[in-house]
């Protein structure tokens, strides 16, 4: 799943939980279940890339600093930083741990890019879901 489907997911998940530890956990298990969806996966990685930078800062800039919102984000993020480190060539493609992408846990089917739409109605739905959390 792209980063920054992610990030709205774990974001809305965490503004729901109230909680910024627990939404830091829900943010990673949610990345675990999205990640053994069907999914689309950006070929070109500078794009999820710049797109979930642009969520951050979105999210930062609507007053979810050290937030629920915040860390669900972060915790749905976090565990594609080993998939950035080794497409840019930091780290082997077998040093990476995450059970999603390590196939320890089943990972989806990839899909073309056709595939990307549920994806943005996954963004847009989380979007509509935070408004009424407030910042
Ligand atoms: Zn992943």
């Amino acid at each position: 799943m792209c980063s920054v489907t992610h990030l709205a997911v774990g974001g809305v998940l965490g503004g729901w939980a109230g909680n910024s530890g627990v939404a830091f956990f829900l943010g990673i298990v949610s990345h675990v279940v999205m990640d053994a969806v069907p999914h689309y996966d950006t070929r070109d990685f500078r794009v999820d890339v710049a797109l979930t930078a642009a969520g951050f800062l979105a999210v930062l800039g609507l007053g979810y600093w050290n937030s629920p919102v915040f860390w669900g984000a972060v915790g749905a993020v976090l565990p594609d930083v080993e998939n950035l480190l080794w497409r840019l060539g930091a780290i082997r493609e077998s040093w990476r741990i995450f059970p999603s992408h390590t196939r320890l846990i089943r990972h989806g089917k990839p899909l073309t890019a056709r595939g990307a739409i549920p994806q943005v109605f996954l963004i847009l739905g989380s979007i509509a879901g935070l408004v009424p959390l407030g910042g």
